[in-house]
């Protein structure tokens, strides 16, 4: 009988194993959390993942606080490369892709009360409007925030923004030029609206973060970080000559262990 309780453990353990990374050795540096859309998602989507519901999203970010990590903004990460300003001590970067208008209205309200802040990475031609892009066989079309909403949460202080491209092209398909454009022309617009420096840049799908003749496109319009949706925890300090940073996939089906290995592991599951 003993055999099979121990047999049994030892199975249970494995599925575990293989579900959660809690084997994986801790990592520090600067975990950058990755997020699209807060809310629920559209009937009929197939894009469940990239929605986390307010309740999860809330539960994620007092974990966040509850376990001494600071929320910190691009600004500061600008500061920190032009002045040599110090982080927050335990870091973290909380990162919306895309700039829907979701994040507005269900984001921002629970990063406020609680005291936390955010980023936004604006795809500039889609403001006011909707994500043009999405694949209407996938997931109806989503709206995205106005130039209103962004200057409101901008005068808050409780998001910043850095830049998405024009398009959201994938820019490993298209010419050197274009992608060239999407990032320096993004980068020029959303400055003159925002009146602000944009140090961060997020490449559409990932596409081209790794990419020398791309990256080194986006280097060359004056970003000072630019961001990957490969999974990971980045050392910090760090060489932004070295490659983009890593980021932290949170999907809409993260539990609370899964966000806990994320942060401290870099990874949840396989
Ligand atoms: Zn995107």
């Amino acid at each position: 009988m003993e055999w099979l309780l121990s047999g049994f453990a030892a199975a249970a353990a494995l599925g575990f194993s293989a579900r959660w990374n809690w084997w994986r050795g801790k990592v520090s540096g600067l975990p950058v959390l990755m997020y699209h859309k807060i809310g629920t998602p559209p009937p009929g989507s197939k894009l469940r993942s990239l929605w986390v519901s307010p309740e999860n999203f809330r539960k994620q970010v007092a974990w966040l606080l509850r376990n001494g990590f600071n929320p910190v903004t691009f600004s500061d990460l600008a500061a920190y490369a032009h002045k040599g300003a110090a982080l927050a001590a335990k870091p973290v970067l909380i990162t919306f892709d895309d700039g829907y208008r979701n994040n507005y209205t269900h984001a921002y309200p629970i990063l406020s009360e609680l005291g936390a802040k955010g980023n936004i990475f604006l795809v500039h031609n889609t403001i006011g409007t909707h994500n043009a892009w999405h694949d209407p066989e996938r997931e109806s079309w989503v709206p995205m925030l106005t130039w209103e909403e962004i200057k409101e949460m901008q005068q808050s202080e409780v998001m910043d923004f850095g830049s998405h491209t024009m398009t959201h092209a994938n820019l490993t398909q298209v010419s050197l030029d274009s992608a060239a454009w999407e990032a320096r022309e993004s980068k020029l617009r959303l400055e003159d609206k925002l009146g602000r420096e944009m140090a961060c840049f997020a490449y559409p799908y990932g596409a081209g973060a790794f990419v020398p003749e791309i990256r080194k496109r986006v280097l060359e319009a004056g970003y000072l970080f630019d961001f990957s949706v490969r999974q990971g925890i980045s050392p910090w300090p760090w060489d932004i000559n070295a490659s983009a940073l890593k980021r932290l996939f949170i999907r809409g089906d993260d539990n609370m262990l899964d966000f806990n290995l994320q942060l401290t592991r870099g990874k949840s599951r396989f």
